[in-house]
């Protein structure tokens, strides 16, 4: 058996630089303080295209978006911002059609670069607009969510939802470089914080004990330029051993799959972090009826969420069944009833990580997870 474990201390060098090593190109991620704003900044933009199109939303535009417009035209750019309204009800096709139609308008072409600066949300509609603008148009990421720093700006995968589910439509294209500029935490509101954390955790969980050890352990005052560096880390690792989701790619999916449901079912009024929690403590679960996981383990994850103040709640208008449905339609499940589960925190080995789980074990889950987490169960705080 094969454990995919690093030795993350080999990378602990100064420079905290990472590349995204793939078969076709080579992704740089630079991660510091102050990187955006910077005559380095605008001249890498400058080598991509003669016009920047920066995608934001109506939040962040206000905080960061007019700023680096100004910015830009300040150095004599041609440069404009297209923002779409916040939260994940906007990632739609009708959002990206509207994008695009302002971008046509405006007689954007090849020789533009989009910009998108953002949370999750905006890089994952900006880059399906890029992917598919004139079949493809350069892209620059500056995610401004820890939730994106971490997780959504690396690895390509671009999409947008629909009624019938969560990210069904969709791309994979890869920015020519990621900048991870810690100053836009400074405005991140505390839930959103909580919410990159719940990525964190998951890569705690699925790939590092240490990292899972140090969360328990201290709940505040972490060194986020050094958790942010090493979940890009382990997300570089598994991206380039699987590009494509062939198969180990997919352990990045532990908790998702009922995450994407609920969120679907919620019309995406939850948000992606408090689902994907609620779909940790889930998948976990069912990996202690698996046999897979010992108790003990189940209970330290789920006390995890809990020190971290997670709300693990959703409305009681959900039913056992509803999801069961949804889930049986995720893509995510692919072969129906398959879920990631894990056999011990910090690892998940190759041959057991996707397990079809027996409908009756399934079922009696959902129960369990509806009558501990819908709205009438207590929350936690
Ligand atoms: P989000 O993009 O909706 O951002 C959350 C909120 O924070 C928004 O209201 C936004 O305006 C605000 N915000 C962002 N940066 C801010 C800042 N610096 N200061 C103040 N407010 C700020 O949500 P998210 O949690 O960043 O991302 C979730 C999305 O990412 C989901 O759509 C999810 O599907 C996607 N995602 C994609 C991948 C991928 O690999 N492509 C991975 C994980 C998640």
């Amino acid at each position: 058996m094969k454990n995919y474990i690093i030795d993350l201390n080999f990378y602990n060098i100064m420079s905290k630089d990472l590349t995204l090593n793939l078969k076709e190109n080579n992704v740089p991620i630079s991660i510091g303080e102050n990187l955006v704003f910077s005559l380095d900044f605008l001249n890498f933009c400058k080598t991509l295209g003669n016009r920047f199109v920066i995608i934001t939303d109506q939040n962040v535009e206000k905080l960061y978006g007019e700023k680096l417009n100004l910015f830009f035209q300040n150095q004599h750019m041609d440069s404009f911002i297209i923002s779409i309204p916040a939260g994940d009800s906007f990632k739609t096709r009708e959002t990206k059609a509207l994008i695009e139609d302002q971008m046509l308008q405006k007689k954007i072409n090849k020789s533009a670069l989009i910009i998108a600066l953002g949370g999750g949300m905006v890089l994952d509609m900006a880059a399906f607009v890029a992917s598919t603008y004139y079949r493809g148009i350069p892209l620059v990421m500056v995610p401004t969510s820890l939730l994106a720093m971490v997780d959504a700006s690396i690895g390509g995968k671009t999409a947008v939802n629909t009624k019938e589910g969560k990210n069904l439509i969709g791309s994979y294209y890869h920015p020519k470089k990621i900048f991870i500029d810690l100053q836009f935490l400074k405005t991140l509101p505390k839930e959103e914080y909580r919410n990159g954390f719940s990525e964190i955790i998951k890569y705690g969980i699925i790939y590092d004990k240490d990292l899972f050890s140090s969360l328990y352990e201290k709940t505040q005052g972490h060194d986020l330029e050094e958790i942010i560096y090493k979940c890009c880390l382990i997300k570089k690792t598994i991206v380039e051993r699987d590009e494509k989701e062939n198969n180990i790619r997919a352990i990045l999916n532990f908790g998702h799959t009922l995450g994407h449901s609920l969120e679907n079912l919620e019309s995406y009024k939850i948000s992606h972090g408090e689902a994907i929690s609620l779909g940790m403590i889930f998948a976990s679960f069912l990996s202690v009826k698996m046999k897979i996981l010992k108790r003990e383990d189940f209970f330290k994850i789920f006390s995890m969420f809990k020190k971290y103040h997670f709300p693990l709640v959703f409305s009681q208008n959900i039913s056992a069944k509803d999801i069961f449905d949804k889930l049986l339609s995720d893509k995510k499940a692919k072969l129906n009833r398959n879920f990631v589960l894990i056999e011990k925190i910090g690892s998940i080995k190759e041959d057991i990580y996707l397990q079809e789980v027996d409908e009756k074990i399934l079922k009696k889950a959902l129960f369990w997870l509806c009558n501990r987490f819908s709205s009438k169960a207590e929350l936690w705080k």
